[in-house]
């Protein structure tokens, strides 16, 4: 936990509240306890020096970097990229060749060729593909 990292270097910790501690500043030569510490729900820290230390001369005092004010990542390796059971690249590739292939016959059309069975079933499966390909993003 990021809270006991910072109380475990500090002196003079006192629980003052359910969420809050005083303790001696590392920062300066602290007499009294001039530190507060309060966690906040969401796990982070909040650290005030009453003496007008800054929250990074405190952390630096202690051997802390600001990392000690937040809770660990839950997702500890969410630097990973996300597996996908397809390739962006091939996918819109594949998106394209079929948007062509429509397009193509399309012209064919427009030129008044007539249009076959075959390329009936070709237009067809091409649809079938392109809205697989959406169902793969979407999915
Ligand atoms: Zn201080």
């Amino acid at each position: 936990m990021a809270i006991n990292d910072l109380l475990n270097t500090l002196e003079g910790v006192k629980k003052t509240g359910a969420n809050d501690w005083i303790a001696r500043c590392s920062a300066h030569a602290d007499k009294r306890a001039s530190l507060t510490i309060t966690e906040k729900d969401d796990g982070r820290v909040l650290i005030h020096c009453f003496a007008g230390c800054g929250a990074a001369e405190v952390l630096a005092a202690c051997g802390l970097d600001f990392d000690a004010l937040y809770p660990p990542k839950i997702n500890g390796d969410s630097a990973k990229p996300i597996r996908r059971p397809w390739n962006p690249n091939s996918l819109l590739k594949i998106m394209a060749f079929e948007a062509s292939v429509v397009a193509l016959e399309a012209l064919r059309i427009s030129n008044g060729h007539a249009t076959t069975p075959e390329d009936k079933q070709r237009m067809l499966l091409a649809h079938q593909r392109l809205q697989k390909a959406v169902g793969l993003i979407h999915g």
